[in-house]
């Protein structure tokens, strides 16, 4: 027997889909959109549809923006020779948000994880060697220090190595397996601060 109407449980289905959103949150959200007024619950799908519709990468750094190049690779003040290689555009967010870091980033959208079948391939590492044909001075690999992000960095270096660009690794300081993101802006400027060359 259903338990709900048909509408409720497809809606209950679509949000239970989600990352980090399990059966009972996907019901308790479920129930709160029924009740929401309808002209909340139509900008919610408005902005959902135009987010997804007109948000896409950088051209440069490959972050998320609503532009062809985001804010950052256009700021004049940037030091543009200098790029950050990260996981994700929230590890980005992480090092935007300490406003110590002043050189570009390079988002890679994962990591090397031979376990999970993702390879080098698969990541925008292709992109980063492009970038690198150009006047960079030094590449700091900030990937996570789980076992993947430390394979990846170890993966970036043997490449980056040959074209006599500095290579240099954020420090241990970073907790083991430790997401960038939930990791404190002093914890985060000190592991930048105390980069190794590789
Ligand atoms: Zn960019």
């Amino acid at each position: 027997m259903e338990l709900y109407s048909g509408h409720i449980n497809k809606l209950i289905e679509e949000l239970a889909s989600l990352p980090g959103i399990g059966e009972k949150s996907a019901q308790r959200l479920a129930f709160y959109i029924i009740n929401m007024p309808t002209d909340r619950v139509e900008r919610l799908s408005k902005t959902l549809v135009e987010a997804r519709g007109n948000v896409r990468y950088c051209k440069e750094c490959y972050t998320l923006t609503d532009r062809e190049s985001c804010p950052i690779c256009e700021n004049p003040h940037r030091n543009h020779r200098l790029i950050m290689v990260v996981e994700n555009p929230r590890d980005l967010a992480a090092y935007e948000k300490t406003g110590k870091y002043e050189g570009v980033y390079h988002v890679l959208h994962g990591c090397i994880s031979p376990m999970l079948g993702i390879g080098p391939g698969d990541i925008r590492l292709k992109e980063l060697m492009v970038r690198l044909e150009g006047d960079i001075e030094e590449v700091i690999i900030a990937t996570n220090s789980s076992l993947e992000g430390e394979t990846t960095a170890m993966y970036i270096s043997k490449l980056v190595k040959p074209t006599g660009i500095k290579v240099t690794r954020i420090a241990s300081g970073v907790p083991v397996g430790g997401d960038l993101e939930n990791i404190d802006e002093v914890t985060l400027l000190r592991a930048l601060e105390g980069r190794v060359e590789l």
